[in-house]
């Protein structure tokens, strides 16, 4: 059993405060016997529906294959957070690729971010962009680590959206006693992020793409024009776009053992009422420095939306919520009261070097994934790199490709037992506080 069918129902978005406060669309049909498209794109989340849409405005004809509904994947179901670059900060990126490699791959992620801004302003309001994300240190020296990026990227970046907080200004802002300090980039924010994806499945619609929902991808027969098939029909296209990401299930092998799908959880709190300002006094978002990181923010009706990683293996615990709510209460004593409403999954993909893989895995077939926690903002540009290579313009789809992305030890079939054994010993590490 796969990412794609081991947690959730057939057809239906997970029980998120997302999908309880979105409007959801009427079900697609699914695909059914022959079509012909220039291009099909497996998976309809923000990568594969922005490749879509990109490519529908040059003109092509572009049909989606979606196991489930639109944003049912991780797309529809995450932090919403819309952070600036990558995992890793960017003297890191440096260190692996040199400088002027790393500036490139700034620019990049900083487009795409502005596509989320852009998207959501013109399209999406009710996604509600909202600026800020803070940065949280647990100990002076990490406070200090992240004054450092800050100045790093205001001065050769020319980035000046980045604020250092020292001890009282974090805890003013973040009431919680666990924080020694961090940052706030105004630039980068936080969006309701099934409504993000949800417009932008509208927006594809309207510029001609055609989406079949409850249509899994069983094989693809590849040659001069490939043959996506699905157990009731088949799509004779001459590109193919893999946008599957964590669901991906082994379409191609050499992308599974890249791209490791890891599960991460949300818990919404009832409506904190006067609390609320007593736990974040700005709209703003917030992850850690742990390695297993928690992020969280409040949603427009003052809920606490607090996401972590709650429990190891691939199959969901069924007691999602708990641990959730120990972890939050653990940072803000003030909401041991606070009950929880909501309680939520969802599965992404991971990469060693925790940058996004870009890949050629045919002659006519890209692949792209692996955002590591960044993808709200890059799977877009992901999405819109790979379609411009289909479309003939390869040159910032081969910049990306051509970033390290090592296999995971052991391949596609002993990853994720390694994987696991790893994590183990990182959330050790994060409860000794090493
Ligand atoms: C709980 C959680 C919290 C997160 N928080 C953040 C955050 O705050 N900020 C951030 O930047 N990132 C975050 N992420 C990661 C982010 O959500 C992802 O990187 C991003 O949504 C990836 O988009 P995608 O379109 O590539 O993949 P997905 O949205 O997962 O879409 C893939 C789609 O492909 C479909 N699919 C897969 N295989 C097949 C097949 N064989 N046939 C047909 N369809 C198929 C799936 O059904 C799925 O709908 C989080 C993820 C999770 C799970």
């Amino acid at each position: 059993m796969t990412a794609l069918t081991r947690n959730d129902r057939p057809g239906a978005y997970p029980p998120s405060w997302y999908a309880a406060t979105a409007q959801i669309a009427p079900e697609r049909a699914p695909l059914q016997g022959a079509a012909r498209a220039d291009v099909c794109v497996v998976g309809a989340g923000f990568t594969g529906l922005h490749a879509a849409l990109t490519l529908a405005e040059k003109g092509l004809k572009v049909i989606v294959l979606e196991a489930h509904r639109a944003g049912w994947g991780a797309s529809g179901r995450n932090g919403g957070q819309v952070g600036s670059g990558f995992h890793h900060d960017q003297r890191w990126i440096e260190a692996q690729v040199g400088r002027e490699r790393a500036h490139a791959l700034w620019a990049l992620a900083e487009e795409g971010k502005a596509m989320v801004r852009d998207f959501c302003a013109a399209h999406a309001p009710e996604a509600r962009f909202r600026p800020g994300i803070v940065s949280a240190a647990y100990s002076a020296s990490e406070a200090a680590d992240l004054h450092r990026d800050a100045a790093h990227l205001a001065e050769d970046y020319a980035y000046p959206h980045i604020a250092p907080l020292d001890r009282d200004e974090i805890r003013a802002l973040v009431q919680t006693p666990l924080y020694h300090g961090g940052w706030i980039d105004r630039d980068a924010g936080h969006v309701h992020p099934l409504r993000y994806v949800l417009a932008l499945a509208a927006r594809a619609e309207a510029a001609g793409v055609t989406i079949h929902e409850r249509s899994t991808v069983t094989g693809i027969a590849q040659g001069k024009v490939a043959r996506v098939r699905t157990e009731a029909g088949e799509v004779v296209t001459d590109h193919v776009i893999l946008a599957g990401n964590g669901y991906l299930p082994g379409l191609d092998r050499g992308y599974a053992a890249r791209v490791l799908p890891f599960n991460s959880f949300i818990a919404a709190t009832e409506p904190l009422g006067d609390l609320a300002p007593k736990v974040l006094a700005e709209d703003v978002a917030v992850f850690d420095s742990r390695w297993v990181v928690n992020y969280y923010r409040l949603s427009e009706d003052g809920r606490m939306l607090f996401g972590g990683r709650a429990a190891w293996g691939l199959t969901f615990p069924k007691d999602i919520t708990s641990k959730l709510h120990q972890r939050m209460v653990r940072m803000f004593p003030q909401l041991a009261g606070a009950k929880v409403s909501h309680g939520w999954g969802g599965t992404l993909g991971i990469t060693r070097t925790r940058l996004p893989v870009v890949m050629r895995v045919g002659a006519n077939i890209v692949a792209a994934g692996g955002y590591s926690g960044h993808g709200v903002a890059l799977a877009g540009l992901a999405g819109r790199v790979m379609a411009e290579a289909v479309a003939g313009q390869a040159g910032r789809f081969d910049a990306l490709a051509a970033l390290p992305s090592p296999p995971f030890p052991g391949g596609a079939a002993l990853r994720s037992p390694l994987m696991l054994l790893g994590m183990g010993w990182f959330s050790l590490r994060d409860k000794l506080g090493v």
